[in-house]
C-alpha cells in the first residue's frame, strides 16, 4: 500500500470503518465477540479515562500510572475484557514512565496495526479479544527479545500471583 493511502486511513480514526482496517491475530471466536461488542457498549461500561485510551486510542501522561512502578508476581490483564496480556516475568523499568514488557503472554492475546500519527511508522497494538488499544511496541527493549511493548497503565489490571483472574467479559 501506498503511504497516501496509509494516510487516508489512520484518518479514519473512528466508527466502524476502522475496525476493518486491523489485522487480527486473535481467534474466529475473539473477532466474533468484538463485533457483538461495539465501542458505545464500552463506553457504558468503562470510565471515561479507561475508554480515551482503550477505543479511542489517547495516550496517558508518562509516570501517572501506579502499574509503571509495580514489579510484583502476577498477571496484567485488559482492563475492558479482562483478557490477560502480560505477565510479570516479562516486566522491564524502561524509564519510559509507561508500564514496558518484553514481550505478551502469548501471540494470540495481541493484535497489531502499523499507525502514522508521529508522521513515521509505529506499530500499534491492541487486545485481541475486544480490540482495546493498548499501546505500542518498539524494537529497542532488553534481552530476551529485544522488544518494548510500551503499554498504557489505564488499559491493563493488575492480578497478583495468587488471585484468581477474573472472568472474561463481556
Ligand atoms: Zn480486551
Amino acid at each position: 500500500m501506498k503511504r497516501r493511502q496509509f494516510v487516508q486511513s489512520v484518518g479514519r480514526v473512528s466508527g466502524a470503518a476502522f475496525l476493518g482496517a486491523w489485522s487480527w491475530t486473535g481467534s474466529a471466536l475473539a473477532q466474533e465477540r468484538i463485533e457483538s461488542m461495539s465501542k458505545e457498549d464500552w463506553k457504558e461500561i468503562l470510565e471515561p479515562a479507561r475508554y480515551d485510551i482503550l477505543f479511542r486510542e489517547k495516550t496517558e501522561r508518562a509516570g501517572s500510572s501506579p502499574l509503571d512502578r509495580i514489579y510484583d508476581p502476577g498477571t496484567f490483564i485488559c482492563a475492558a475484557c479482562y483478557q490477560p496480556l502480560f505477565s510479570s516475568e516479562d516486566k522491564f523499568d524502561s524509564g519510559t514512565g509507561w508500564p514496558s514488557f518484553t514481550q505478551p503472554i502469548s501471540d494470540d492475546a495481541i493484535g497489531t496495526k502499523t499507525d502514522y500519527k508521529l508522521i513515521w511508522p509505529r506499530t500499534e497494538y491492541h487486545c485481541s479479544r475486544c480490540g482495546g488499544h493498548q499501546g505500542h511496541v518498539f524494537d529497542d527493549g532488553p534481552e530476551p527479545t529485544g522488544q518494548r511493548w510500551c503499554n498504557n497503565g489505564l488499559a491493563l489490571n493488575f492480578i497478583a500471583a495468587g488471585e484468581p483472574l477474573p472472568e472474561l467479559r463481556p
